[in-house]
């Protein structure tokens, strides 16, 4: 069946997401780089398979060559499997998104979150960013239209519901999500006929 792949740095809620997706439960807050492999489940409302990657970036406590492999490791998974993945949901806090790109943003530096979001699409992956921790966030539609700033995409955000989803995993709301990644379903079948 069709794959759904899942991605983001470290802490982001992946973990807290995929439980409430999958009604598995998963160890929060676990020691950061130990889920090297990715871990394949499905996702209880749909007829598909989601496919849970290590978690990226900074990460206390594990070697830069660790986490440089971890990366590789991702990479290479997302090229081999591209033509069977459905779509990528790449998650990041919408309390801190903001500020973490712009701090790695430089001449010679492109944040880890925006460059996998190019990549996804260099791979013609469909991708829904997973904004997760959006109770943290007052400024709801200024913080959502400085991530589509930050990813290329012209503001403002809500021209972009099938790319852009703010959600709070934590609570259970997560339809725009869903709703998001459905519609990239129904096009891709729409596409196949
Ligand atoms: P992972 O490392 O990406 O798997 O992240 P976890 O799922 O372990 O979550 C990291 C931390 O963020 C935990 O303390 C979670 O309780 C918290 N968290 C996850 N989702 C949300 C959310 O929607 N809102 C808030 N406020 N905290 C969240």
């Amino acid at each position: 069946s069709a794959e759904v792949v899942l991605v983001g740095r470290s802490n982001v809620g992946k973990s807290t997401l995929m439980r409430e997706l999958t009604g598995h439960t998963f160890d929060t807050g676990q020691r950061p780089g130990v889920t090297r492999q990715p871990n394949h489940y499905d996702w209880t409302s749909e007829d598909f398979v989601i496919t849970d990657l290590p978690g990226f970036g900074f990460m206390s406590g594990v070697p830069d060559d660790v986490r440089e492999e971890i990366k590789t490791d991702i990479v290479r998974y997302l090229e081999e499997h591209a033509e069977k993945i459905l779509a990528a949901v790449l998650v990041v806090d919408g309390k801190s998104v903001i500020d973490i790109i712009d701090r790695h943003s430089g001449p010679d530096e492109i944040p880890h979150d925006v460059e996998m979001f190019h990549f996804l699409r260099e791979l013609e992956i469909p991708v829904v960013v997973a904004v997760n921790k959006m109770d943290k966030v007052d400024d709801r539609d200024e913080r959502l239209n400085e991530l589509c700033d930050r990813l290329g995409l012209y503001p403002p955000w809500k021209q972009w519901q099938d790319t852009i989803a703010p959600i709070t995993a934590k609570r259970g709301s997560i339809e725009p999500l869903t709703d998001a990644v459905r519609d990239h379903l129904h096009e891709q079948q729409r596409d196949d006929l």
